[in-house]
């Protein structure tokens, strides 16, 4: 199929996605809400009002709903709610079960399948909250939860102790008191607004946040951590894109996992960000039957630099409470990252990191290129594999030799 770039939100039913070329951007489009004006389907609150929460509405609009769905969907308002907007639903290809997209939003019944090893709070989030709604575990930056509520909720959300409130943690961020402490600790340069979603915040609400962030005098830095771009572009207005402009040095940290996730409609809303002088990066999670593939992983960082973002991050998923059945392993992630480094753009590669179970912070895991290192020597392996030395100076004073390849009779 030939993908038309210049179809913008068309009328047409969802395609067969699977026949769709990863690298090429195609529209969500209306779907099986067709009908709905289109002024409508571009409002981010119609969006919002609209969307899936219920098991009667799975049944309705995926008729392929598995049992192990259902049930999954059922349960899921006492643990995680469910939420898709119709937007992002729109994505789903009924006729695949393992859909990427479909794995990401619709629950399985596996959710509720707890191993010891799994925690509710994985990162030790509660236990580095100097206030509520606020982690404090490095330096000179802070996590600034805004809100517990999101467009759409991930299956595997880090945070779902308190995000949609399904557990009932009620979370209550009292900004006056958030605010407070980054004043009162001059070490803090960067501030890292999220969630929960912060774009869910009106615009008015946002402007009066940053505003006050931005009149603290020792912070510097300022970003967002979002996945509105992807489950509801409509949000990424004009205005939007103004008020933020305000802010900067103001960077932004969208999520998406799967390169189907990036659409017209998410490549315009980028576009709009990225004009309006912001640095985009991306985090991925290692999702299992979702972008565990080196040539998805790699179709969807090079389909980021399409829309200027730059792959920040690929995080082993976190041992969140019935996360089992999406977790791939870190054997596999290693693949992936061997695959990417050398093999395609190094602004496509995103740094591999595992957030320490109960609140280490986020290690990198890297591949080994490193092969041997000693006070005379450091060997090294590149993307192909072949062996290079380096010669290293112990005492600081310039090395007599020139580096030179290391051929593996050598070695031996
Ligand atoms: C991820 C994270 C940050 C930001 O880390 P960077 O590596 O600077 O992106 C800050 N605080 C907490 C608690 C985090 O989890």
């Amino acid at each position: 199929m030939q993908a038309d770039h210049s179809i913008d939100g068309g009328e047409e039913p969802p395609s067969d996605h699977r026949a769709q070329n990863l690298k090429t951007f195609t529209p969500a489009g209306k779907g099986f809400w067709h009908d709905v004006p289109t002024a409508d389907w571009n409002d981010w609150r119609w969006q919002m009002k609209h969307r899936i929460t219920t098991v009667e509405q799975l049944q309705k609009f995926l008729p392929t709903l598995t049992p192990e769905e259902f049930a999954g969907a059922k349960l899921a308002n006492t643990k995680l709610a469910l939420g898709i907007t119709p937007y992002f639903f729109n994505l789903i290809d009924p006729a695949d079960e393992h859909c990427p997209i479909r794995q990401q939003v619709i629950p399985r019944i596996e959710e509720t399948h707890t191993a010891s090893w799994e925690m509710s709070d994985p990162c030790g989030e509660d236990s580095h909250s100097p206030v509520p709604g606020l982690v404090h575990r490095y330096p000179d930056r802070v996590l600034f939860l805004v809100t517990d509520r999101c467009a759409s909720y991930c299956r595997y959300c880090t945070r779902s102790r308190l995000v949609s409130n399904a557990s009932g943690y009620d979370f209550h961020p009292e900004f006056d008191k958030q605010i407070a402490y980054i004043a009162a600790h001059p070490k803090i340069r960067d501030v890292l607004l999220s969630g929960g979603d912060p774009l869910l915040l009106s615009d008015e609400k946002l402007e009066n946040l940053l505003s006050r962030l931005r009149a603290i005098p020792h912070v510097e830095f300022l970003r967002l951590g979002t996945r509105i771009p992807i489950f509801l572009p409509q949000r990424i207005t004009p205005e939007l894109c103004v008020m933020l402009k305000q802010f900067h040095p103001l960077f932004i940290s969208i999520h998406t996992n799967h390169p189907r996730e990036l659409t017209t409609e998410v490549r315009d809303a980028l576009a709009r960000l990225a004009d309006a002088g912001i640095p985009l990066g991306n985090q991925s999670v290692l999702l299992k039957h979702v972008n565990d593939d080196t040539e998805v992983m790699k179709a969807l960082v090079q389909k980021l630099l399409m829309c200027r973002v730059k792959p920040y991050y690929l995080y082993q998923c976190d041992l969140i409470a019935g996360s089992a059945h999406l977790r791939a392993s870190v054997a596999k992630g290693l693949e992936i990252m061997e695959k990417l480094r050398g093999h395609t753009t190094g602004y496509a590669v995103p740094t591999y990191v595992i957030d320490a179970p109960g609140g280490g912070g986020k290690v990198p895991i890297n591949p080994e290129y490193v092969l041997c290192r000693n006070a005379g020597r450091v060997l090294i392996r590149n993307f192909e594999g072949k062996i290079f030395e380096y010669p290293e100076s112990a005492d600081g004073k310039p090395c007599g030799q020139p580096p030179q390849e290391i051929t593996e009779p050598e070695l031996a």
